[in-house]
This record gives structure tokens, sequence and C-alpha cells, in this order.
């Protein structure tokens, strides 16, 4: 059987609208799954990292399969308008899409990390609840968390950009010792003043010794204006190996 134009467009509808809606219900299977994941994350650390690592290419990948959805679905019920408007409504559609595309990707990386960061400011700060006591822990000062830190993580906290945030129940003694990561986040920018400059390296300039506290530089990145920056940060003195002994007995 010699298909007519009038059949293929009907063939064309069907599919475009078959390929649109798996293209919408893919979206939301995305999107419902990072949901749920973050819905049952057992607590405010699990969330800050699920929402740190995974929210906004989520949401990307989920724009993206909506994006081709709306394309297909702005391409069906074309019976009505015939096969040559179809070429151009085809041209439209795409133009539109890149459009739309290049729209939602700005957002999502330009102005999104701020809400972003909001929220993950809350989660880091909102009180950890000890399972001895069931009361709220104390967060403790950069200064008071080095007795619970070993060597390897204070060393870490000073150099690679990683801070690890301790928090205490007062009460049995309990804690809890949560790491978070500078390479994956990022601050404002002093020059565009978008949330997008991130720590690119670090070196020290002067390593820390028993006696005196060291120094380091940190180089930042833009990845919106390229600005370029370097702050310098002091690295605690080494401990004396005699602590270790007071250390272990602090966190059992
Ligand atoms: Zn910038």
């Amino acid at each position: 059987m010699i298909e007519t134009p009038l059949e293929f467009l009907d063939i064309w509808d069907q599919w475009a609208k078959i390929v649109a809606l798996g293209s919408f219900g893919l979206g939301l299977i995305i999107y419902l799954r990072y949901w749920l994941k973050y819905a049952t994350s057992k607590d405010s650390k699990a969330k800050y990292d699920l929402i740190n690592l995974k929210e906004i290419r989520t949401l990307r990948t989920v724009s993206v399969f909506v994006i081709i959805a709306l394309a297909f679905i702005g391409n069906s019920f074309v019976n009505e308008i015939g096969a040559s408007m179809m070429v151009i409504r085809g041209v439209v559609t795409v133009s539109l899409s890149v459009i739309m595309g290049v729209i939602v990707s700005n957002m999502l990386k330009f102005y999104y990390p701020f809400y972003v960061e909001k929220r993950l400011k809350k989660l880091r700060y909102k009180p950890r609840i000890s399972p001895k006591s069931g009361k709220p822990m104390k967060l403790l000062s950069e200064d008071e968390e080095d007795v619970y830190l070993d060597e390897g993580m204070q060393a870490e906290e000073n150099v690679f950009s990683i801070d690890y945030d301790v928090w205490v129940d007062e009460e049995t003694g309990y804690t809890k010792i949560e790491k978070y990561s500078g390479h994956l986040h990022a601050i404002q920018c002093p020059e565009c003043n978008y949330q997008t400059l991130k720590v690119d390296r670090e070196q020290v300039i002067t390593p820390p010794t028993e006696l005196d506290e060291g120094e380091l530089n940190k180089f930042f990145e833009c990845t919106y204006c390229g600005h370029k920056d370097s702050r310098k940060f002091k690295i605690s003195r080494l401990r004396p190996t005699e602590s270790d002994a007071e250390a272990t007995q602090a966190v059992s």
C-alpha cells in the first residue's frame, strides 16, 4: 500500500504524541526519584549532600525531557496545517527549544545556586538530634573542635578545602563529625555576584610546625566571569604527639 501524505501525517501525529508523553514521563520519573531520595534521606547531612551533588544536575536532565516533550507536542496535530507548513513549524520548534534550553540552563547555572545555597546553609546549621539523649546537640566552633579531629582530619581541614563540623551532645558526650568539601561548593563571586566562585587549587606557603602556624594560599576561579582571586589562610599548629591519648579519650 502506498502511503498518501495524509496517512503519513496521521502516523506522524500519533508518534509525536507518544514521544512527547514518553519524554514527559521520563522527566517526571527522574524528578520523582530525586524527590523520593530527598524525602527518605536519613538526616540533614544526607539531604545536604544530595542537594549539593545532585539537585541541579537532576533538574537539568528533567528540563531537557520536558523541552523535548513540549517540542513534540507542539509538532503533533499537524493534520490541519498540511505538510509544507510542517517543515516551517519544525524549524521554528527546534529554534524555540534551543532558546528555551539555553534560558533554563543559565537559570540553573547562575540564579538557582542562590536558592540552593540558602537551603544548604539551613541544613548545615540545623541542630542535630542526639540518638543517645534525643536532645539537640551543640555545634563546636573551629577552636573547640580540634580536640575531636585527628591529625589527618586537621591537616585536611587546613589544606584541602575540607571543613569538619563537630556536633556534641553535652549530656552524654556523644559526638557526630560531618565532612564538607569546599571543592564542590561555590561561593559568591565579588566581581559578578553570582554564586560561582570555586577553589581552583591550593598552595602551602609555610608549612605549620608544632610551634608556629603555617600559611596557605587558596586560589579561586569564577566559572561565570573568570574572575580570579587568592586568599591567605592560616594552617593551625601541629599538635604534639602526647595529646593523642587525650584526643582518643575525648572521642570515646
Ligand atoms: Zn564572577
